[in-house]
């Protein structure tokens, strides 16, 4: 047993106008409502984080940007810093998406900015990291989590309880209706979290949760929450409709 306690966060991607957001949003503030030992988050489009903002207000249900730029303003044309995302009432924000690293040409060292921007202005970054499949067939995983952690905390100094969230998401299980088995995702979670124990200590290692992200659905989120290392899941296309997300949130049931 552990004291982490389990984060289910659903990505809304680039889906949704403001008043469908704003639907979702109150659909399932009200379908979570009861949920107690679990907390939640959804990261809407830009667009629409204002009003979801409002809406989720006296909720627990938190609020994050899905992607962010590490300087706090300036002439960066299509960006948001971290303080803006703060403003429009989020708490948290995804860093390095793989669609953000296989579009966008996000990097571990842009990620490693993004991440020191986000907490400069109190926001829980979610790293994300993965391997993809031709990762995975050449017996590179670990090698490739390995680095990703290193690289995207780079120069950081935890040393207590953990102000970021990790999630690991084969980039091979995102969208794919592939999900990993419970017992892939716990060998990599164990390696993640073995790892930032050797790199920031057990108080930090202990603490830190690490979502498994890719394909979670109703009918495979208890066995991937019922292992010792997952701490909850990073969900992109199950939590577009609130009744199926609000069934993840309620994973124990
Ligand atoms: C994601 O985009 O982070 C994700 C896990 O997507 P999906 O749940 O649709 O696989």
């Amino acid at each position: 047993m552990n004291n982490r306690t389990p984060l289910i966060a659903g990505n809304w991607k680039m889906h949704k106008t403001g008043a469908q957001a704003v639907e979702a949003a109150s659909g399932l503030k009200r379908l979570v409502a009861s949920a107690t030992g679990v907390e939640v988050m959804i990261a809407p489009t830009f667009t629409a984080l204002y009003q979801v903002g409002q809406v989720l207000k006296g909720s627990p249900i938190a609020l994050a940007g899905q992607n962010l730029h590490w300087e706090s303003q300036g002439a960066f044309t299509g960006e948001i810093s971290a303080q803006m995302l703060a403003d429009a009432g989020c708490s948290q924000v995804i860093v390095g998406h793989s669609e953000r690293r296989q579009f966008f040409g996000e990097t571990d060292e842009t990620v490693n900015m993004k991440i020191k921007a986000a907490l400069s202005a109190n926001l829980t970054p979610v790293l994300c990291i993965g391997e993809s499949e031709t990762e995975r067939e050449a017996g590179n995983t670990f090698s490739v989590l390995d680095k990703q952690v290193r690289d995207g905390l780079n120069g950081f100094a935890f040393d207590g309880q953990a102000d970021i969230v990790v999630a690991y998401e084969p980039v091979w299980a995102i969208g794919t209706g592939k999900t990993a088995t419970r017992e892939q995702a716990q060998e990599a979670h164990l390696f993640i979290r073995n790892l930032l124990d050797s790199l920031f200590g057990k108080p930090f290692a202990s603490t830190v949760r690490i979502l498994y992200g890719g394909s979670v659905k109703p009918d495979n989120v208890k066995a991937l929450m019922e292992m010792p290392d997952v701490d909850g899941a990073l969900v992109g296309g199950a939590s577009l409709n609130p009744e199926t997300f609000s069934k993840l949130v309620f994973f124990n049931d």
